[in-house]
Parts: structure tokens; C-alpha cells; sequence
């Protein structure tokens, strides 16, 4: 059988450890170096391949995504135009800007989607929020539900619009407040009726003005 190594030959050496020598059927140097060079050109390209294949897809599902109707319904069940101030959102709250809506309504009142998604945060936010969820979902949007009396998902969770999330309540700095939720959508893709919020780097969109589409 040939041998494509080189060497490929062992002999034992005085200290006891294996001595390695030329074979006589070995490939010539340049053949080997050869080898080489197109074995890592090859794994080069291999890479390069996936590299492409990776951005391809990572490409079309940001596309689908941004593509993907972004409709929202009332979050809080059974609540409509009446559970909140039409002019809650941007306006001055404290040292900057209320940057959602509130919903009142009772406490323990069932929270759903305002669109389905990705749920990428669950649980006490140990600030402002209380207990909060986010859901990333189309329209490269993140959706925050925050004062929730009770988290009802966890991190990774496909949620629709007909899943339960949490309830309402007044954790956080709702403390002592009539429970409600309070509700924001942010997006680093300026979209709908958006404001920038420096601070993070990105843009508010006006939830009333996409709840009245
Ligand atoms: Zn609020």
C-alpha cells in the first residue's frame, strides 16, 4: 500500500522513543507542499462558503421579518381605547420622557401579545419595569410589557397573540399606583410615528398610533 505521509518509517532509539526516518515511497517535496497548499485553500474556501451561506440566510430572514405585518392588538383583555391616555406617549415624565403607554386595568387582568413573537426577557428587571417581559417579533420591534403582578412565559417562548404573558399589575415604580401595564415599542429601525432615545441608541414608535391603524 502507498504511503502519503511523510516520514512514515519508526525505529526505536537508544532512550526508547521512536525515531522517525524517510520512507522510500514517499511523494516528492513539492507534490507534498503542494498538497498542502490546496488542502488549505480548500478549507479556506470551505469557510468562505459557509460565511456566505450564513450571511444569505441571516439576509433573508431580517427581510421576511422586516417584511412580516406588524399589526398590534390592545395587550390588556378586554380593554380597548378607553384603558389609556391618547397623549401618554413621549410626553415629559420626570428627567426624560414617558417613552410608552399606560393600559389601566385591574389587577390580575390577563396580558396577551400586541403581536406575537420571541419572548427574549421574563422575569423581575430589578428597576423601573417590576416584573417584565419582552417579545421580539416582525418589524425588527422589541415589545415591553412592564408592572406585570405575575410573569407567565420564559425566555424563548413562541408566544401569539392569544398566549397569556403575565397580569396586570404595579410592580416596580407602579408601586402604591393604580395597577396598569405599561407598554412600549422600540426598534433600531427608525419606523411608524418613531422617537430617538439616545441614550440606548434607538427608536420609540408610538404604540397608540400603530393600535389605531
Ligand atoms: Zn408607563
Amino acid at each position: 500500500m502507498m504511503c502519503w505521509a511523510i516520514p512514515c518509517g519508526k525505529n526505536l532509539t537508544t532512550d526508547g522513543n521512536y525515531k522517525m526516518t524517510e520512507t522510500t515511497n514517499q511523494l516528492p517535496r513539492e507534490e507534498v507542499e503542494l498538497k498542502k497548499h490546496w488542502n488549505v485553500e480548500w478549507k479556506f474556501f470551505r469557510k468562505r462558503k459557509k460565511l456566505k451561506t450564513g450571511l444569505l440566510v441571516m439576509g433573508v430572514l431580517l427581510l421576511v421579518n422586516l417584511l412580516w405585518p406588524t399589526s398590534i392588538q390592545n395587550p390588556v383583555e378586554g380593554c380597548g381605547k378607553e384603558s389609556y391616555n391618547p397623549k401618554s406617549f413621549w410626553h415629559p415624565w420626570g428627567d426624560h420622557e414617558h417613552r410608552g403607554i399606560d393600559i389601566f386595568a385591574r389587577k390580575g387582568t390577563p396580558v396577551h401579545p400586541a403581536i406575537g413573537g420571541v419572548v427574549i426577557k421574563a422575569g423581575h428587571s430589578g428597576g423601573l419595569g417590576g416584573n417584565c417581559v419582552v417579545v421580539f417579533s416582525s418589524g425588527m420591534r422589541f415589545h415591553y410589557y412592564a408592572h406585570l403582578d405575575e410573569v407567565k412565559t420564559h425566555i424563548g417562548a413562541i408566544v401569539t397573540q392569544k398566549s397569556t404573558i403575565g397580569t396586570v399589575g404595579n410592580t416596580g415604580n407602579a408601586a402604591g399606583k393604580p395597577s396598569h401595564l405599561h407598554y412600549s415599542i422600540s426598534s433600531f429601525i427608525p419606523q411608524g410615528d418613531w422617537r430617538f432615545y439616545p441614550k440606548w441608541m434607538i427608536c420609540f414608535i408610538n404604540p397608540i398610533k400603530e393600535l389605531e391603524k
